[in-house]
């Protein structure tokens, strides 16, 4: 609740009347990391050159971005738990210096071997070390609805039985970690589209996801999760042309996770119809409003999308030389350090819609209608009127958002709010709320 009261402080409320929203900085404070995910530029085996940011660096970030008005901040890397001991007094730091949303999160890879003795004695001095924190939101990263396959993506055999395990004693210690998709090809299991049938190519790739993302939720479920994220595909590639030259090497040319422009439609689509099913028993990240605008502008509305907020309330730091950035795609956007008094965020109206980093693009999708009405509420009238399904679902998720407390990993659903959202049968589908047409 403290965290609700610091983004409705004055200062918050002041920043939205200037036309920002209350900040957001990810710091990523190594790039190393121990998992072979072929989605990943940072796997063990890429030659990448390896960084790690200096720990009193960091805190000079931090006491900058607190003194900026940042209110969530997440440490990334790599594999951030490779440097636990480093990391443990930098969440409690940023706590001290009044940012209230901390996140952070694993590739899981503590939670191998879980037959081991000592394994649940481990895994409960982390989560009462964690618990000793004000960390906000824990991620354990999960690629796939089959065991075998996401274990075989990153390299982490055992890792899955080890979670299941795992969860129940950070449950016990308030901590509820959130599943966190990287969707690729393998959601549902190893990519293949089921044998030609009546239905065209558009609506079997479609209907092939659809089954993923049931698959995926039901799993993350099944395993314990109470909280579930989902990281669009980064296709920077030439299905993309753009300016973006990543400086946060989370991306990847490998065909997993690289997707055309009309199977984004479809696997954002696909998407989009399977969260109404588990909204009740899940808490989903994913805000559907922001779907429906990726989906729009990848049909060719390219302005319907709200503009991403990287550069001007959100911004991206590199463990290369802890240098600033707009995000982790624009690296020849060098804005410099964050501690230094002369750093300043760009001062332009947004325009980017270059790639789908969920963590920028939801949030400034989500926000849009908010900063609209406040400089010009006849062209938010307009937007909702011509488009009453984006209105509907935009409204929708900010309610959802509430009855999910505005997912605080901190305490455990409120499954009386979330069986609200108990989709009526006829809705399960949920096709019929939305009009955009599948292509042929
Ligand atoms: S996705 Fe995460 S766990 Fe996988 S290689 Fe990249 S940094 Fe490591
Ligand atoms: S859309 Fe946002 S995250 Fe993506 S390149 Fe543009 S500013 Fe960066």
């Amino acid at each position: 609740m403290s965290q609700l009261r610091s983004v409705t402080s004055i200062a918050n409320i002041r920043r939205i009347l200037q036309g920002h929203i209350p900040g957001q900085l990810i710091i990523q404070i190594h790039n190393r990391c121990n998992a072979h995910c072929p989605q990943c530029g940072m796997r063990v085996s890429s030659k990448i050159e390896r960084s790690k940011l200096d720990p009193d660096d960091i805190k000079r970030i931090i006491d900058a971005a607190a003194a900026r008005g940042v209110q969530a901040l997440s440490f990334t890397g790599g594999e951030p738990l490779l440097f636990q001991k480093e990391l443990i007094p930098l969440i409690a730091h940023a706590q001290q210096a009044g940012i209230p949303f901390i996140r952070t999160g694993t590739n899981g890879f503590l939670f191998r071997n879980s037959e081991r003795a000592g394994f649940e004695t481990a895994i409960t001095r982390l989560a009462e070390t964690l618990a000793r924190t004000s960390l906000y939101n824990f991620w354990i990263s999960i690629d796939s609805a089959v065991p075998a396959v996401h274990e075989e993506m990153r390299g982490l055999p055992g890792v899955i039985a080890g979670i299941e395990k795992a969860l129940p004693i950070f449950h016990r210690h308030g901590i509820y970690p959130s599943a966190n998709l990287g969707i690729n090809r393998n959601v549902g299991g190893p990519y293949h589209l089921s044998p030609e049938g009546e239905l065209g190519m558009s609506r079997r790739f479609y209907e092939t996801f659809r089954r993923s993302f049931q698959r995926f939720y039901q799993f993350v479920l099944n395993l314990g999760f109470t909280t579930v994220n989902a990281c669009y595909p980064m296709s920077i590639n030439s299905h993309q042309p753009g300016n973006l030259q990543a400086v946060y090497t989370a991306t990847s040319e490998d065909n997993v996770v690289n997707f055309t422009t009309t199977e984004k439609v479809l696997l954002f689509r696909a998407l989009l119809d399977t969260i109404p099913e588990f909204r009740s028993k899940l808490r989903i990240f994913t805000p559907r409003s922001s779907l429906y605008a990726l989906i729009r502008q990848y049909s060719g509305d390219e302005t319907f999308a709200y503009p991403c907020r990287g550069g001007i309330d959100f911004f991206f730091v590199d463990s290369a030389d802890a240098n600033t950035y707009p995000c982790g795609y624009r690296g020849n956007e060098n804005l410099g350090k964050f501690w230094d008094p002369q750093f300043k965020p760009l001062d332009q109206e947004p325009s980017c819609t270059e790639c789908d980093w969920e963590c920028f693009r939801d949030p400034s999708e989500m926000a849009g209608p908010f900063l609209t009405v406040l400089r010009n509420p006849r062209s938010l009238l307009r937007k909702f009127k011509a488009d009453k399904i984006y209105a509907k679902l935009w409204w929708q998720d900010w309610r959802y958002f509430s009855a999910c407390k505005f997912f605080d990993g901190r305490v455990p659903p409120d499954y009386q709010k979330l069986g609200q959202w108990t989709p009526p049968p006829e809705v399960t589908d949920a096709t019929s709320e939305t009009s955009i047409e599948l292509a042929k």
